[in-house]
């Protein structure tokens, strides 16, 4: 079948809207009518090739839409269900077997690096040309993606769908590393290193769950003005001083919890020396493979604990309808970090989340 997407055909080169194919759905796939995808800083990263998923592809993995047609033996879903899609994974190794899926051992090669199916063939084509696909088991800069019956959640119909994608990586990382990760206490305080969409989701997250002292950390005054809209009670910019003493300033002695969400070692190493005896880092920032820090051992021996979180620790099936009520009750207004853009203006909605001027690009396809 014919459809338009946005292809990534070389290194930092922009995105091109061109008109390729897609297979129809193989046993367990679900073929998705995407109506828009949010774009994530992991698709910026993959199209500069900081990780090697191979080109050309269809990146794009924030998509919400409608099903259109699904294979043999999908039974969760049927056509016309309403969809967030989301990650996958290889459901045969020890975080699997035990439920805990984003720790998947195959995360990476089956979401990012392999670009196509278990079996090497790709959902895309071009005529004849190879078209990398499966990116986050979606590919979904596109008007239509492939994902599985296990990435693919199904959604309620009474919410604006266009606005939804996003439910399924970036806000429920954010989201998700505050509730279902670092689960603070009522009464609690916490430190956000890094406004963007996922520390802002983070910022909602810890007003839902009742934290009293919230404080956002950004360069940047307008991220800064909608932290303190969404929740922040205090907000520290590191230019105008010491963020750690701040911090302990505000608390007397450090917060219970802090995440980390820009991937600079140095904010990281801000994160951890923020805590309070007992405290809890979170780190969800995406550095390049490789990227090493260096963190007072005393300091870590007080009892703090440093941990990584994949996708807020997130169950998509149970957990995005959580956030779509939270949404509809007006507690987790993440609508105000969305600006809409045609297909057609893609390259311009990654460079205004790139120079920070949008939170969150929202894709529109055509339809
Ligand atoms: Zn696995
Ligand atoms: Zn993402």
């Amino acid at each position: 079948m014919d459809i338009i997407a946005a292809v990534t055909r070389g290194k930092s080169e922009d995105f091109l809207v061109e008109t390729i194919q897609i297979d129809d759905p193989r046993p367990g796939e679900v073929r998705v009518k995407v109506i828009a995808t949010g774009m994530c800083h992991t698709d910026l990263v993959v199209r500069d090739q900081y990780l090697p998923v191979p080109l050309p592809a269809v990146l794009g993995h924030e998509a919400a839409g409608i099903v259109d047609a699904v294979g043999e033996g999908v039974k969760k879903l049927k056509p016309g269900d309403h969809v967030v899609m989301t990650f996958d994974s290889c459901h045969q190794c020890p975080s699997c077997y035990e439920g805990d899926t984003v720790y998947c051992d195959n995360f990476l090669g089956i979401n990012l690096l392999s670009a196509a199916r278990p079996d090497g063939s790709t959902t895309l084509s071009r005529n004849s040309e190879v078209i990398h696909s499966n990116f986050f088991q979606q590919s979904s800069f596109a008007s239509y993606a492939m994902g599985t019956e296990d990435s693919v959640v199904k959604v309620t119909k009474d919410v604006e769908l266009e606005i939804l994608g996003p439910l399924g990586c970036g806000i429920q990382t954010g989201a998700g590393a505050v509730m279902n990760s670092l689960a603070p206490e009522a009464g609690s305080t916490i430190a956000i290193f890094g406004a963007g969409s996922v520390g802002l989701s983070a910022i909602m997250a810890a007003r839902i769950v009742g934290c009293t002292i919230i404080i956002a950390v950004d360069i940047m005054p307008s991220r800064l003005k909608i932290a303190l809209e969404l929740g922040a009670t205090h907000t520290l910019n590191p230019q105008d001083g010491d963020i750690v003493e701040a911090i302990h300033a505000i608390t007397g002695g450090g917060v219970n919890y802090s995440l980390e969400a820009t991937a600079i070692p140095a904010v990281f190493c801000q994160a951890v020396d923020s805590l309070a005896v007992r405290g809890v880092c979170g780190l969800i920032g995406l550095p390049p493979a490789g990227t090493k820090v260096s963190l007072d051992m005393v300091n870590l021996l007080l009892g703090r604990t440093v941990r990584g979180i994949i996708e807020g620790d997130s169950k998509p099936d149970t957990f995005i309808p959580k956030l779509i009520e939270l949404y509809r009750q007006g507690r987790f207004p993440f609508d105000k970090l969305i600006k809409f853009y045609d297909l057609k203006d893609i390259n311009q909605a990654a460079h205004d989340s790139e120079t920070g001027l949008v939170i969150k690009p929202i894709i529109r396809m055509p339809h």
